[in-house]
């Protein structure tokens, strides 16, 4: 079964092997294993262990979020935060429900964030002493200028948190040269190709020192774990996804053989298959090209009496894929994720086996014609 969600991903047979096993959290070995994946996720950030830390955290990657925006943003701040799509609407609601003011910036659905209307967002408004990014919109799947929009906030002497749960690893990141970022937030499950239940967030240690007593949420709060990994031999403060950490450890040293340009290379030819695939079975994007990201493609559903969203995953899963059986846009669609340990021929046979499910489903686009059944765009 492959899984062409937008994580957990599809992982290599030898990171799920390393779960076979029980390990004690705080046993030397085991804290060994946690040095280094914590270490890795800093090299793959390219920090320095001089001026950052990498945080990690038991659970899903919006406890991570939350945890940095408790963290940095003080009870009653604000911060602006780009209205890209779904998930930047999470990020806002956990701010909100944190006692965080999120102050939207509209993003049209199928736009980039405009660097000047954030130059201008924040020149504007004084209050606002945080920027909010999410970098790869899970949602709809464009990828924003987090490097550009990070050194704007610098320019005018602002801090930004970077959701970039969806694209660490595969995106380019050199927190080296973004002195602005306070946090960047991302899992195991996504474009490092580990297993759930580990979540990170990359820090500046200066910011870490200065936010001491903000969060509000002992379990929330990354100073205090921070405060923790400086003690002699230190280990993780509560138990952590031990099976997971140690997956992750594998995961990573695979990565690091591949490299981010080649994976991120990799990813980009699983989405161009993908793209051109189902616009070859009739289909049509929901992204024009320019602006397709590579890590998830969401597809309008077939303008057909009989599309139903659940029976096409169900067909397509009988045929070996496993899809999402919801969507994060307006209208319609169905989203496929392009990251996982894969490559672009096996997507083309998932391209076919989407053709097939489509047949299964008693879509296609012989006899009637498929003007009838694959219309043009919905969206201009
Ligand atoms: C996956 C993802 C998250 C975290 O999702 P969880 O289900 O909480 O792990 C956050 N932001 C983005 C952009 C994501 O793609």
């Amino acid at each position: 079964m492959l899984l062409l969600i937008p994580g957990p991903v599809t992982t290599d047979a030898r990171v799920k092997a390393a779960m076979a096993q029980d390990y004690a959290p705080w046993d030397n070995d085991f804290r060994e294993t946690y040095r280094q994946v914590c270490d890795g996720v800093l090299r793959v950030a390219q920090a320095s262990s001089d001026t950052h830390a990498a945080l990690a955290l038991p659970g899903c990657g919006h406890f991570a979020v939350e945890a940095a925006i408790r963290t940095f943003v003080p009870t009653g701040g604000r911060l602006l935060a780009p209205s890209t799509g779904a998930y930047a609407a999470r990020l806002q609601k956990l701010a909100g429900d944190a006692g965080r003011v999120a102050v939207p910036l509209p993003v049209g659905a199928t736009e980039r964030v405009d660097p000047q209307a954030v130059a201008a967002a924040l020149e504007r408004d004084p209050t606002l002493t945080h920027l909010a990014l999410v970098y790869s919109e899970t949602g709809s799947g464009i990828c924003h200028d987090v490097p550009e929009l990070a050194r704007i906030a610098h320019a005018l002497g602002r801090r930004v948190i970077v959701d970039a749960v969806s694209a660490f690893g595969a995106l380019p990141l050199d927190l080296s040269l973004l002195p602005a970022v306070d946090a960047v937030v991302l899992t195991a499950n996504k474009c490092l190709e580990g297993l759930p239940g580990a979540a990170f967030v990359v820090a500046r240690r200066d910011a870490l020192d200065a936010a001491r007593g903000n969060a509000g949420s002992w379990s929330l709060d990354l100073a205090d774990i921070y405060q923790h990994t400086l003690a002699p031999n230190a280990g993780p403060r509560f138990t952590p996804p031990a099976p997971t950490i140690a997956a992750l450890a594998v995961a990573l040293e695979l990565y690091h053989q591949e490299g981010r340009e080649a994976r991120l290379a990799r990813y980009t030819a699983n989405m161009r298959t993908l793209y051109d695939g189902v616009s070859e079975l009739g289909l049509t994007p929901y992204l024009p090209r320019d602006l397709q990201g590579p890590i998830v493609v969401n597809v309008h559903a077939p303008d057909s009496p009989n599309w139903h969203l659940q029976l096409f995953v169900d067909a397509l899963k009988a045929r070996g894929y496993v899809l999402s059986n919801f969507f994060n846009t307006e209208q319609p669609t169905f989203r496929v994720g392009c990251i996982g340990a894969f490559g672009a021929d096996q997507m083309r046979l998932a391209v076919d086996a989407m053709g097939g499910a489509l047949r299964d489903i008693g879509i296609t686009r012989e006899g009637a014609g498929a003007a009838r059944f694959f219309p043009q765009p919905l969206i201009a």
